[in-house]
């Protein structure tokens, strides 16, 4: 088969599947395609758009800046970050915080903090302990730390000393963490693993585990935090208190931002040199994070995830009663998986023709991950198309 690149789409790099259309314009949680149709987002391009399409603040609060100054590299001081990282800092009770880019690199500056933590200890302690089904990113730290081995081993080798548990097994856990470990890394809900969230249980020894080993704690929020459960965090709801945290995906709603979040024991080991990142937190990104958690702290957006998650887990759960091949509703807020049996693949593509954008996630279950302002005329449309299309891909 050639590989030769021959309309310009082909230029683009083949490491993502992508049905034909083409979307060229959004509004609240409604994407319509250069045909002219309409489609009903609860992807949210990942968990990413949380105000929606088009925010008209988000949209201005960036225009206003970009006819300002855009970026003014880290070597230099603009008048947007110190604010954001304050907000952060009040949101999660960590105390410092480096904005980055990703989600991934995100992962890879809570990774590297939890080894310069010991290293300033004067401490050979380099391991990690990661969870089965996690999902922390694509560089090569935050794979190391990514359970499913069709994402891994085409790169080995990673940065190794990586031992996974089950999260159904606080046991196992317990054993996993010990002298050796630099941090248990955890998602407290698990995303691209197949929503799953963690019980309190396995929180619980958590906390234990790093308690007696003194392990650090790395929470990956990136998709289950800021706010897409109804609360700022779910750490908090598990009983667990990180040391580090990784925040990406809603904080520039749409604007490519994310953040590692910091305790002071372990911002107290970071020197100047040790970190980086040319556009971390430029203006631009700033100014969308800012307008984002104004919308959803300071204009009462939190609630109202937390009214429409309601919504959304009563009607996905009577949709399961009606359905029969829906095996498992898990979730919370505006994060939820249907495990489904059958082929989710082709529920995927029915749904979209019938004009639901959903995505398939951990082979067999649907995702929903809907904008934060969803209104409820919308949660029961999406679960009219998608039981339409469980039924319509079944037979
Ligand atoms: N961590 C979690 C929990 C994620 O869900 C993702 C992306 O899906 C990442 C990290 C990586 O984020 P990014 O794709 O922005 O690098």
């Amino acid at each position: 088969m050639s590989t030769a690149a021959t309309t310009a789409s082909d230029r683009l790099l083949g490491v993502y599947r992508r049905p034909e259309m083409t979307f060229n314009r959004g509004a609240g949680a409604w994407l319509y395609d250069t045909a002219g149709n309409a489609y009903l987002d609860f992807i949210s391009g990942v968990g990413v758009n949380a105000l929606g399409h088009a925010h008209p603040r988000v949209a201005a609060a960036i225009a206003e800046q970009a006819a300002v100054v855009s970026h003014t590299s880290n070597l230099f001081h603009h008048p947007f970050q110190a604010p954001l990282a304050e907000r952060l800092a009040q949101l999660s009770g960590l105390s410092r915080v480096f904005l980055c880019n990703s989600g991934a690199e995100a992962v890879e500056t809570c990774l590297k903090f939890a080894r310069r933590y010991w290293y300033s200890q004067g401490a050979s302690r380099n391991t990690f302990v990661a969870l089965e089904h996690s999902f922390h990113g694509r560089t090569m730290g935050a794979l190391s730390v990514t359970w499913d081995a069709h994402y891994r081993d085409p790169f080995a080798p990673l940065v190794g000393a990586v031992r996974f548990v089950s999260p159904l097994d606080p046991d196992a856990l317990l054993a996993a963490a010990d002298e050796t470990t630099a941090a248990v890394i955890l998602e407290p809900i698990q995303g691209e693993g197949g929503v799953r969230p963690l019980t309190k249980q396995f929180g619980a020894a958590v906390s234990e585990a790093c308690a007696r080993t003194g392990a650090l704690l790395i929470a990956d929020e990136v998709q289950c935090g800021l706010g897409r459960t109804g609360v700022p965090f779910v750490s908090p709801t598990l009983g667990i208190s990180p040391d580090l945290m990784a925040i990406g995906k809603a904080l520039g709603a749409g604007f490519p931002v994310a953040a590692a979040l910091f305790s002071d024991r372990v911002a107290d080991a970071a020197q100047p040199g040790d970190h980086g990142s040319t556009y971390g937190g430029n203006a631009l990104a700033c100014r969308a994070a800012l307008a984002f958690l104004e919308e959803l702290i300071d204009r009462g957006l939190l609630d109202r995830v937390k009214a429409m998650g309601a919504v959304l887990e009563r009607e996905l759960h009577a949709l399961a009663a009606r359905v029969p091949r829906v095996v498992e509703v898990r979730g919370a807020g505006l994060m939820w998986g249907l495990e489904i049996e059958g082929d989710a693949a082709a529920v995927v593509d029915a749904a979209r023709s019938r004009g639901l954008l959903i995505n398939r996630t951990s082979g067999t279950v649907l995702r929903l991950l809907p904008p934060f302002v969803i209104t409820e005329a919308e949660i029961s449309r999406a679960v009219e198309l998608l039981e339409a299309s469980l039924r319509e891909s079944e037979s």
